[in-house]
């Protein structure tokens, strides 16, 4: 697995193609620092019919403009605040209704040839043990995260390495979808592998999408241009802005139409990183049809040898992170919205009804599920908040009337990109959705789940049963409840 130091530099000069950033960036890219300075400098205090426009505009599905997005990050009223929460709730059940998805992250390679401040991957953490998982070690790790704990859905994050390069994800993509592990009814398996990689070019994306990738993410982690030269070194493929800000762009033209966008809360002053994620997604939408997927909301945490993650003047507290959530959800109110395990119990329970995805058994240490070894601060990027099982959380979900949704079908449908989009807004892939949580929470329940989860678990499932059984078409009712008793009978994976 070795490389010497002067193959590496011959593979770093040959990662950035500049012709596929100007193709798309037509002179100027779209994020306008002086404009969003200027919306930061307004202080109007808006007024509850004002807010209320606005809000009626999320609940259409409508993506904001960045002036309205400035006028709402503009209230200071508490009771007008509280009025945001309410309807982002309501927005979110309304394309959502009561699902969370949940997923694992994948850490397969530590190897970084980039020195970001605030990570502890970065190639002068000479501290770090560098681990890059053997396709032996992936699939150990799948037997696990399939087979015992019940995932169907990953993330996978790598560093920039020419040992961690899209022919090693394509060559882990394909083996993750090999493991197959028997259980005692069924079997489990990982049927959805999100990627979050450093940025690749339309060829590298090209052989993602074949392999079969589900959402390819990557988070800008700061919007704003000076701060980002700033902690990124200017001599790393990373400090290349452009090159990061026009991934997406070049994903689409790749036919890798889900994409999750982000930023690391933290870094600069949050209001500007939300004005950049929906400058992002209009931008998207403008261009493509399509805006993001999901939309992530990490927060900086201290890593091993970052000043930066422990003492940044723009770390976000409790309060401002729930206004960060409300934000996002009013702001692209189609999107999927992922809040991780970074967080703690108290913050991610309190955002249930807004969010959409969160992960769960959660182990960010390179071979981690394998080796059930407690996690040191040297061996992963950064520290969890929510170091609970899946079961514990799907128990809580459950508990709050929330159900989890193990539901991989829409890429596996051709439901993605542009298509997904249009349904989400007119709330008609809610409809397969609700459908294929109950199938895949039923085949949860039964493959996986403790005996007080289940407990929890099928009170939550009649509720669903009776609420299609109550709105949906008879004809689509008899389908669900001929495809749940064979699940009940051990048939695996059906779904809409
Ligand atoms: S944030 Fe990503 S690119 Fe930067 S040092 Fe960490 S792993 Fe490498």
């Amino acid at each position: 697995m070795q490389k010497n130091e002067c193959t590496i530099q011959d593979w770093i000069q040959k990662v950035v193609v500049q012709n596929q950033i100007d193709k798309y960036k037509h002179g100027h890219h779209f994020i306008h620092n002086d404009t969003f300075q200027k919306l930061l400098q307004q202080r109007t205090n808006p007024t509850s019919s004002c807010v209320r426009d606005i809000l009626q505009k999320s609940l259409s599905i409508q993506t904001l403009s960045l002036q309205e997005i400035s006028t709402l990050m503009q209230v200071e009223d508490p009771i007008l605040w509280n009025e945001m929460f309410e309807v982002a709730e309501e927005v979110k059940k309304k394309v959502y209704d009561n699902r969370i998805v949940t997923f694992a992250p994948l850490y397969m390679s530590n190897l970084c040839v980039n020195n970001c401040e605030y990570c502890g991957f970065k190639k002068e953490n000479s501290e770090m043990k560098r681990i890059r998982l053997s396709m032996d070690e992936i699939r150990e790790e799948i037997k696990i995260l399939a087979g015992c704990i019940g995932h169907k859905r990953l993330i996978s994050v790598v560093g920039e390495h020419p040992l961690s390069d899209v022919d090693y994800i394509v060559e882990s993509l394909n083996t993750i979808y090999s493991v197959k592990e028997k259980t005692p009814h069924g079997y489990g398996n990982i049927r959805r592998v999100n990627i979050n990689a450093a940025p690749m070019s339309i060829e590298d994306l090209g052989k993602l999408k074949k392999a079969g990738i589900g959402t390819f993410q990557v988070f800008q982690e700061t919007y704003h241009q000076p701060t980002y030269e700033k902690i990124h070194p200017q001599d790393t493929i990373k400090g290349n802005y452009e090159w990061r800000l026009y991934c997406m762009h070049r994903a689409q033209e790749a036919g890798v139409d889900d994409v999750g966008i982000g930023a690391l809360f933290g870094l600069y002053d949050w209001r500007y990183e939300i004005l950049g994620l929906v400058a992002h997604s209009i931008e998207l939408e403008t261009e493509f049809g399509i805006g993001p997927h999901t939309i992530s909301v990490p927060r900086l945490q201290p890593a091993s040898h970052s000043e930066l993650s422990i003492h940044s003047r723009y770390r976000v507290n409790d309060e401002d992170f729930r206004k960060i959530v409300v934000l996002i959800r009013l702001a692209v109110p189609y999107t999927g919205l992922i809040i991780t395990a970074r967080e703690s119990p108290t913050i991610l329970k309190e955002m249930y009804p807004i969010m959409t995805q969160r992960d769960a058994s959660t182990n960010i240490k390179i071979g981690g599920y394998e080796k059930t070894f407690l996690q040191e601060e040297e061996e992963q990027q950064f520290m969890l908040g929510d170091d609970r099982s899946l079961d514990e959380v799907v128990r809580e979900l459950a508990n709050e009337g929330h159900i989890t949704s193990f539901c991989t079908a829409g890429y596996r449908c051709g439901r993605t990109g542009k298509k997904i989009m249009n349904l989400l807004r007119c709330g008609r892939e809610g409809q397969f959705c609700k459908l294929n949580a109950i199938l895949t929470f039923r085949e949860w329940l039964d493959d996986f789940a403790s005996p007080e989860t289940k407990q929890v678990g099928e009170k939550i499932i009649l509720k669903e049963l009776k609420e299609v059984e109550n709105s949906f078409p008879s004809s689509e009712v008899q389908e669900l409840l001929s495809a749940y008793e064979q699940v009940k009978q051990g048939v695996r994976d059906l779904y809409f």
